[in-house]
């Protein structure tokens, strides 16, 4: 069979529905009903009433016992944050899809290891000599047991013993918060050498080329308020498997940009820019830098398209400045490495992820307009400022070799968000290209300064009810509005 990453999806949700499992639909990467989230950043998140038992009588999921579906997710804010990485690795993506199924209650670790690898072996064909699985080693100062249930039955599935290893609190024990439902977890990783080398040390040493595809979570205690953990009555499972990087090892990948999930959007790029194509090379060997541009749109559009399409809407705060940043950052990777002209780049390669991926998420077919719409605006905006601030950047950091300590000042930094829309991630990563330097804290400083002048603005324009038009843009936007030098004071 060839693994095509429709195919790929489908055999997963078919597999656990012949178990017994409801397919559900992804749930929105805007989270409804939860504050504390930023994005939807894993399967989980739409059944976490279930886990903190608030779920009401008669609330969609309230009878359900096993659950299987693939949902959208977004890291690129807030706890989990990989936008970092996008780029450069070649298995981190700010969107990307969770493979996942659930047990509210129901079965537990034994079904849970049996049909994992069941399914990876057997029904994938994946290789079983470049799989690892790993269980928690135990953390006797927090009182916490090392699973060895799970290592039992690991064992029990024909796992050799080499290939079953130990990991600690932060990757192999999972808990909501700092009360509440919590558990160890087991993760199976992916070898992408093989030939017989056993790669058990790199497992969990965030190696390209042995990935973290799937973890399985075991969620049997609660968190107390005094810390102690009590033994839950109904245990619940909980997995997660990257879909993108499941697809590179069946398509025999090393990266995931260079499965099909990519290539379309690749080639659209490539047709748009007239580039020339993609290498699939990642990290350093890119010399030139245009490999990194390819995936980094590539994923940016995902993010955009899907966001959008969400109603997460470009803007200046929380989710919405997460939306703007991608964009802005996105856009200057198009002008830099393919001379594309900004003010509807994005839309331009919109058409290819909504062929590509319309038929899984009709959300996109069915906002494709709007995305467009707002994408091209948001471009256009950018597009005024971001001319006049690269060179800006260029002054500043010429200005900064000169000086000899390689240092990006905080209010150079500062200066270029507050007139030029620069994120401060975009120019973070331009100084990083000229092997400059950003102190944080003088960021910070500058920050608050900035702060606290337009605070005291405010503060006297409040005693004086008449505004002009310019004051009261300024007030409404918090922006800082040009005017004709003879009403620069008032
Ligand atoms: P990693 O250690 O590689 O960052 P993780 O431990 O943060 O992954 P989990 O929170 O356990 O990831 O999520 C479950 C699965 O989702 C992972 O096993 C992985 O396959 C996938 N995944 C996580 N983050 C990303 C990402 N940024 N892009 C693509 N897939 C991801
Ligand atoms: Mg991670
Ligand atoms: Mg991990
Ligand atoms: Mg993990």
């Amino acid at each position: 069979v060839h693994w095509t990453g429709p195919r790929v999806r489908q055999t997963f949700l078919d597999y656990f529905e012949k178990k017994g499992h409801t397919v559900v639909p992804s749930s929105s990467v805007v989270p409804h009903n939860d504050p504390t989230l930023l994005f939807t950043n894993a399967g989980m998140n739409q059944f976490k009433p279930i886990f903190l038992g608030t779920i009401g009588k008669t609330e969609d999921f309230a009878q359900l016992k096993r659950a299987v579906d693939t949902q959208k997710c977004i890291r690129a804010g807030g706890k989990h944050n990989d936008l970092d990485d996008v780029g450069k690795d070649s298995y981190h993506h700010t969107f990307f899809e969770m493979l996942g199924n659930w047990s509210f209650g129901d079965y537990f670790k034994k079904e849970a290891i049996e049909w994992s690898w069941d399914l990876l072996t057997n029904v994938y064909g994946l290789d079983p000599n470049r799989l690892y699985v790993t269980y928690f080693e135990g953390n006797p100062e927090m009182g916490l047991e090392p699973d060895l249930e799970a290592k039992q039955l690991w064992k029990d599935v024909g796992v050799p013993e080499e290939h079953i290893i130990p990991g600690n609190m932060k990757d192999n024990f999972w808990e909501m918060g700092d009360q509440g439902p919590c558990g160890p977890c087991s993760e199976i990783h992916y070898d992408k050498v093989g030939g017989g080398r056993n790669a058990s040390d790199l497992v969990n040493q965030d190696d390209p080329l042995v990935v973290e595809v799937w973890n399985n979570v075991f969620i049997q205690f609660d968190r107390q308020a005094d810390k102690s953990l009590k033994s839950l009555p109904a245990k619940h499972v909980d997995t997660g498997m990257g879909f993108e990087r499941l697809v590179s090892a069946l398509q025999h990948k090393i990266s995931n940009y260079a499965t099909d999930v990519f290539t379309p959007l690749f080639n659209k790029i490539q047709e748009v820019t007239g580039a020339r194509t993609y290498t699939d090379k990642y990290g350093k060997d890119d010399v030139d830098g245009v490999d990194t541009a390819y995936r980094v749109i590539a994923d940016h559009i995902r993010l955009l398209s899907f966001a959008i399409a969400d109603g997460a809407a470009p803007n200046n705060i929380g989710r919405g400045y997460v939306v703007r940043r991608v964009l802005r950052r996105g856009a200057r990777y198009a002008r830099k490495y393919f001379q594309a002209e900004i003010g509807s780049f994005f839309s331009k390669i919109l058409p290819a992820l909504v062929e590509q991926m319309g038929e899984q998420f009709p959300e996109l077919k069915k906002k494709q307009d709007d995305i467009k719409e707002m994408l091209d605006e948001e471009e256009v905006a950018f597009a005024v400022t971001l001319d006049r601030g690269e060179k800006q950047f260029e002054k500043y950091a010429a200005l900064a070799i000169k000086g000899g300590n390689n240092k990006l000042s905080g209010a150079d930094v500062w200066r270029l968000y507050d007139t030029f829309g620069f994120p401060e991630d975009l120019t973070k990563l331009m100084a990083e290209e000229r092997g400059l330097t950003i102190d944080q804290a003088e960021v910070d400083v500058a920050k608050e300064k900035a702060r606290e002048a337009s605070k005291a603005v405010k503060d006297t324009i409040q005693t004086f009810p008449k505004l002009n038009v310019h004051q009261i843009a300024e007030l409404e936007n918090d922006v800082k509005v040009p005017r004709p030098d003879s009403e620069a004071k008032y």
